[in-house]
């Protein structure tokens, strides 16, 4: 249910400020240490971002999938790694379990999801399994009132803070997707253990790591849908975090932009702003024309989704235009700073870096094109 206009209204504000002034002069800060201070994520979990999109049943805000687009947005105007810090609660860590969850379920874990008390992951990939995601070869084999869990789960986004993992595993012996389910799997069970952070390109204090399991007992209780799928429920979790992720595209973008037009102002050469001269403005327009683009994609098809319309399409197509766009406004914003775009004291090249991993993971970029291509072709045009 959409919250009222007044009270939404107040929270994009309250984000839009608390972005701009507690968050912004803590980029670099984040970028040197790799981590959120702990005190952000405090004031983070006061402020409801948590349970953004979970419902207010549940302790949630229960926001529409375009305010949350719009809060997304907004989040997308400083560095990534504020918004994966509550990201994985409000999409991929949680959405198995609000779409696929039973009533018992929800209420053990879901107004603990919300108030930011469990930090969530969901763990799909592997080191021999990305792309071709139905191709999962953990296992999960029945035992009486428990599975038993075995393999290794890589790139986890949160995974050395999270308390509760969703992992798809294969339970049945068919091919690709149909043998696998989802599971809810807390941290501290026996038999999981979490390696090492990658060191990453960007996305600084967003951390990923492995998830290992070894033979970890997860009761039979804490399986998302029947068995056989969890593939089915993965795919439409990333269907809507795709949409999530073309939001923060479109807030990087809307903040290079303005970082452009005030370093265009200010920075003279050949007797004027650089602004004046009509190649930089070439630029600007491009950017901001793709940016707005981006925008009107994104919150139409958030707007289709709450509707109840299959977006899937959409989705893939928000998130494939939004994130090469991103990619495409962050290149012009170091060729508008110059050698400055290149130095790290500008942060303009650290969010050049960070925008790289939106055209990689919740599908990269030719899946997203795959996903597009046989949606058009089913729809027939
Ligand atoms: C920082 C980070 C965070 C992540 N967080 C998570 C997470 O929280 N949970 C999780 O489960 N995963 C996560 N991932 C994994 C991410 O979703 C995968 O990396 C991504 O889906 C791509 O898989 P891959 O890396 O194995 O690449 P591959 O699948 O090996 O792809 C390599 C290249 O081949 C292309 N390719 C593959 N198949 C085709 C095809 N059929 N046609 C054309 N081209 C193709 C790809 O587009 C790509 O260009 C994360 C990854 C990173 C880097």
């Amino acid at each position: 249910m959409a919250l009222d206009p007044d009270t939404f209204a107040a929270l994009i504000e309250t984000v839009r400020r608390y972005v701009a002034e507690r968050l912004r002069p803590l980029e670099a800060q984040v970028e040197a240490d790799d981590a959120v201070p702990e005190a952000v994520v405090a004031e983070m979990r006061a402020m409801g971002l948590f349970g953004l999109s979970i419902a207010e049943d549940y302790g949630g805000l229960g926001l529409t999938m375009a305010e949350e687009a719009r809060v997304a947005i907004e989040m997308g105007r400083t560095t990534p790694a504020f918004r994966s810090t509550f990201g994985t609660n409000v999409g991929i860590g949680s959405q198995g379990l609000v779409l696929a969850g039973t009533p018992e379920q929800k209420a053990q874990w879901l107004p603990g999801i919300a108030s930011g008390e469990i930090i969530t992951s969901f763990a799909l990939t592997e080191p021999a399994v990305g792309s071709d995601s139905g191709a999962v070869t953990a296992r999960a084999v029945r035992d009486g009132d428990v599975y038993r869990l075995s393999g290794t789960k890589r790139y986890i986004t949160n995974a050395d803070r999270a308390d509760l993992f969703t992992v798809m595993a294969r339970t049945g012996e068919e091919s690709g997707g149909r043998g696998v389910s989802a599971f809810l799997v807390p941290r501290d069970l026996a038999g999981v253990s979490i390696g090492e952070p990658e060191r990453k390109m960007g996305q600084k204090g967003a951390r990923v790591a492995d998830v290992h399991l070894d033979a970890v007992a997860v009761p039979v209780a804490n399986r998302l849908g029947a068995e056989g799928e969890g593939f089915k429920i993965a795919m439409r979790v990333l269907d809507r975090g795709r949409l999530h992720i073309a939001a923060v595209c479109v807030g990087v973008a809307e903040r290079l932009i303005a970082d452009c037009v005030a370093y265009a102002g200010e920075r003279r050469q050949f007797g004027k702003p650089i602004a004046e001269h009509q190649l930089i403005q070439a630029m600007i327009a491009d950017s901001k024309t793709e940016a707005l683009a981006a925008r009107a994609l994104v919150l139409a098809t958030a707007a289709a989704k709450d509707a109840g319309d299959d977006v899937v399409l959409e989705s893939a197509a928000a998130k494939y235009f939004a994130s090469e766009m991103v990619g495409r406004v962050a290149d012009r914003a170091v060729q508008i700073y110059g050698g400055a775009g290149y130095i790290a004291d500008y942060g303009i090249e650290r969010l050049y870096r960070d925008v790289r991993l939106f055209r990689l993971y919740e599908g990269t970029s030719q899946i997203q094109q795959l996903i597009i291509a046989r949606e058009t072709l089913k729809r027939g045009g």
